[in-house]
């Protein structure tokens, strides 16, 4: 006896749509994603083409990383409603669905800090694309001396620790190219620590000060004049630097929504934290980077919500418990994770190399992960039991 498979559309093929598509059984779903381009990326390691120089391919094709039965269209999607239940692509195309899901990701807004356009011509970032991390890679290498400020914008951004990743990379650069004394390190921040979760600043702003980072906190980057080279905050400090590397504030990505309303000030998508469902939609979903949920906007939030969404679409009462797991690369072959969930704010978990080697695993199994859940699924699960913050917070205080 056949049965009429439900219609999915997922709009964006990156972590959390390609994880998504992969993991809904054939014989129940006609699957489509939908992506304006053709790649798959693994957007943490542009942290290691701007502070190591690493050749290593970053992107594949995005067909490559689905099962054969899942649809692929390249476009850009200009329109959801939600309402009328279709998606609208570029060319006017219209395309129903039973079931829409958004993961569509997040993208960087120069516009939000005049002059900030100007610096990441001048010196790169490594949030927003290839050619901009390798320009990073050519400011530490043309450094010799002189002030490098990292700055944090305001707003959200991709991988909590990352900021401070590229600020323990940079320091690592310049002490084994003997640099060290002549380039004095900068992190600025507007939070009120330079890691913004106490447990694990209590790990983290020790370790700046032994390396000799310096560090402000309460800025809020305002403004930048790349001609004098000094980034002023809002609580008006003057920064001045000779080279800068800022974090740019994050929004969701250009897509007009039916209704407007299920969309935050930047965009996001707003949601259910537990299911993902749309804000007033049982047939809808966001997951990953594009929701405004207070959850971190990492590979591995997407990876879990795409497997709560999968287990809603099969009918179970399924619900996100808001793990966060950002593995924390502090140079020198040292790591930690941010480990925490709802319930449990984040736990300070020990700087180790076992933990650094997590992080190159983890990496390394990337598209594979994508590509094969049934294999990787059960080994991830066994990790994340293994390591629930309610376990481990009486074990690390
Ligand atoms: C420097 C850095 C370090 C990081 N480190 C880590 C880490 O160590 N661990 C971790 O878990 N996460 C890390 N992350 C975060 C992680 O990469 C993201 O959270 C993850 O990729 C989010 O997945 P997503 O599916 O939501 O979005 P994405 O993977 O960005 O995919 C979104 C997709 O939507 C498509 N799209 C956008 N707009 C449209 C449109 N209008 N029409 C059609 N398609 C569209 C895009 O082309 C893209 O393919 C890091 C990120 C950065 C920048």
């Amino acid at each position: 006896m056949s049965t009429v498979k439900r219609r999915v559309v997922i709009i964006g093929g990156g972590t959390g749509g390609a994880m998504l598509a992969n993991r809904l059984p054939k014989d129940e779903f006609e699957v489509t994603i939908i992506d304006k381009q053709p790649y798959n990326h693994f957007w943490p390691w542009l942290l290691y083409i701007a502070f190591r120089g690493s050749r290593r391919p970053i992107k594949r094709e995005i067909r490559s990383v689905l099962k054969p039965w899942v649809n692929f269209i390249q476009s850009g999607v200009k329109a959801v409603n939600l309402q009328d239940r279709y998606v609208e692509l570029d060319n006017g195309k219209r395309l129903e669905y039973d079931y829409v899901v958004i993961a569509t990701g997040a993208t960087v807004d120069y516009s939000r800090i005049p002059g900030l356009d100007k610096v990441t011509e001048m010196f790169g970032n490594y949030h927003s694309n290839e050619e901009n991390a390798w320009r990073v890679w050519q400011t530490l290498n043309s450094m010799r001396e002189g002030t490098l400020a990292i700055i944090l914008a305001p707003g959200a951004y991709r991988c909590p620790p990352s900021p401070l990743e590229g600020t323990f990379l940079a320091e690592e650069f310049f002490r084994k190219r003997g640099l060290r004394d002549k380039v004095r390190i900068v992190f600025a921040t507007f939070y009120p620590r330079p890691y913004p979760a106490e447990p694990m600043n209590e790990l983290i702003e020790p370790l700046l000060k032994e390396r000799g980072i310096e560090y402000i906190t309460f800025y809020t980057l305002d403004r930048i004049d790349p001609e004098k080279r000094v980034a002023y905050s809002m609580e008006g400090e003057e920064l001045k630097f000779d080279a800068a590397i800022v974090i740019p504030p994050h929004v969701g990505v250009d897509i007009k929504y039916v209704p407007e309303d299920v969309l935050d000030s930047d965009r996001f998508v707003q949601a259910d934290k537990f299911t993902n469902r749309v804000k007033g939609f049982d047939d809808a979903f966001v997951i990953g980077d594009a929701s405004a949920l207070p959850v971190a906007k990492t590979g591995v939030t997407a990876h879990l919500q795409a497997g709560v969404v999968a287990r809603i679409l099969q009918g179970e009462d399924a619900r996100n418990t808001g793990r966060t797991n950002c593995p924390f690369d502090v140079g020198y072959g040292l790591g930690t994770f941010v480990i925490s969930d709802f319930n449990n704010p984040a736990i300070k978990y020990p700087i180790n190399r076992v933990n650094h080697l997590f992080k190159v695993a983890f990496a390394a199994t990337y598209w594979d992960m994508i590509l094969y859940p049934e294999l990787w699924d059960p080994i991830f699960e066994a990790y994340f039991e293994a390591t629930e913050p309610a376990k481990l917070r009486h074990l690390y205080r």
